[in-house]
């Protein structure tokens, strides 16, 4: 690949989406200040588009957000758009690195060779070098994550209102966390605003005039989240080689170390399948090596099957582990929507989390959520409340939690209606829309 070759950038296809949709959802008052405030924003950006751009098109939180999202500002008039950016394999190593950093967790220590920051900066130069083709001067950039935050000066440079956007953060940065920081923070000066998911992400050293905080958000409409008919249902759990029987315990995520898949087997296996007779459980994840930005996947994979393997054959037989095919992103969002429908406890054993998008979505399905006490999932549960918070680190705590919630379908069914209220209160995509349009029209 020649160092000054343009980027191959993806322009991902986004068709849009009536607001009218959520009018049955939100209380009268609100449903007006939405519908104004979406109308007063494509007032404000007449002839300007709005640019999103990030690192992968599907797998992730990020890719959810932005397809929940952008259909309803182009349903209400906004011309904005999706543009992922390309990189070498070598790039997406390094940007995991980063990834985990802002975790405050290190693969592999807290420093960037002179090599390592010539691969980002030649990879974000010729991204941009794409870029410009597109941009024009006045639009608006929201460039996400870590991946993309090194563009943010040569989109500065061609007179665009650029937004950084953090998806990522810890609870109590430490020097891994900070290391990460002071690598990007020289790309992000010019930007115009600073977007992170809470405020206790909020890094230090930064403009703080310029930072705001939006949460993220869940589209109700959305393939993962609308209703199923009973035949939906059927088939989609058939295909998943789920059983139609007997009760489910459901962790759905990427396989991610920070997600802990090892963890949640070894909490089902100790503390919950010996007390429980027809309770298996099922850890859903996308097909090994489909998802391009991220090279740890298939390892940790291997390393759950290889200790699946090991436990013993009564207890093994009662873990699923699947692998959702992600060649047909709507049917993958429909096998997670029926997957965390059928399940009667949805487990989130981060040890780390931004948000977490896939406690929303079972919550939304007013499913009784067991999960780590750490980042936007303490945000989210109202403990005791609306789900249940446990330590990330302790085994016990969370098969016992969960093997209440299966013995106790009342307590769970009370749990899961709180928890779609929760939702429908604070997590759905107006609220996120409204604040992110708010932020784009101080910044016109
Ligand atoms: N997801 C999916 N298929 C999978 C695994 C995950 O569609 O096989 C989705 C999941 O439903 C959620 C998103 O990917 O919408 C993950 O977002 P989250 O915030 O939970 O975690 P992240 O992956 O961003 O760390």
């Amino acid at each position: 690949m020649s160092a000054s070759r343009k980027a191959k950038l993806i322009h991902v296809p986004v068709e849009p989406a009536e607001i009218e949709r959520y009018r049955p959802l939100l209380d009268e008052p609100l449903w007006g200040e939405f519908s104004r405030s979406m109308a007063e924003l494509a007032g404000a950006l007449q002839g300007h588009t709005v640019w999103d751009v990030n690192s992968t098109a599907r797998g992730g939180g990020v890719a959810e957000l932005l397809a929940s999202l952008i259909p309803y500002d182009r349903g209400a008039g906004i011309d904005e758009r999706w543009v992922v950016i390309e990189g070498s394999p070598e790039f997406f190593e390094l940007t995991k690195r980063v990834h985990n950093l802002l975790h405050g967790v290190s693969s592999d220590g807290a420093g960037f060779s002179p090599d390592e920051r010539a691969t980002y900066e030649s990879a974000m130069k010729r991204n941009a070098a794409a870029l410009a083709d597109v941009v024009n001067t006045g639009d608006v950039v929201i460039v996400h994550d870590p991946q993309a935050a090194g563009l943010v000066p040569q989109l500065s440079a061609l007179g665009a209102i650029v937004i950084w956007r953090s998806h990522v953060g810890v609870d109590e940065p430490n020097d891994f966390a900070r290391a990460a920081w002071e690598l990007l923070r020289p790309y992000l000066d010019r930007a115009s605003a600073f977007v992170f998911s809470r405020p206790n992400y909020v890094w230090d050293g930064l403009d703080a005039s310029k930072v705001r905080t939006i949460a993220p958000c869940i589209d109700a409409f959305a393939t993962k989240n609308r209703e199923l008919t009973d035949a939906e249902m059927g088939r989609l759990l058939a295909e998943a080689g789920v059983p139609a029987g007997g009760r489910i315990v459901l962790q759905v995520s990427r396989w991610d170390r920070l997600k802990d898949p090892i963890g949640v087997m070894h909490a089902f296996a100790d503390h919950v399948a010996p007390l429980t007779t027809d309770t298996c459980l099922v850890l859903a994840g996308p097909a090994s090596t489909s998802v391009r930005d991220d090279p740890e996947q298939p390892e940790v994979l291997q390393q759950l099957l290889a200790q699946h393997q090991a436990l013993d054959a009564s207890i093994a037989s009662r873990v699923l582990i699947v692998q959702l095919p992600m060649d047909d992103q709507d049917e993958n969002a429909a096998m997670v929507n029926a997957l965390q429908r059928r399940a009667d406890v949805v487990v989130q054993k981060s040890l780390a989390e931004g948000f977490g998008l896939t406690v929303a979505e079972a919550m939304w399905k007013s499913r009784p959520v067991v999960a780590s006490r750490v980042g936007g999932i303490s945000d989210q549960i109202e403990d005791g409340k609306n789900g249940v918070l446990v330590d990330p680190k302790d085994l016990e705590a969370l098969g016992r939690a969960v093997t209440a919630l299966v013995n106790d379908r009342e307590r769970a069914a009370r749990m899961g209606a709180a928890a779609r209220e929760r939702i429908r209160e604070q997590f759905l995509g107006p609220r996120h829309l409204m604040e992110q349009g708010r932020l784009i029209r101080s910044l016109l």
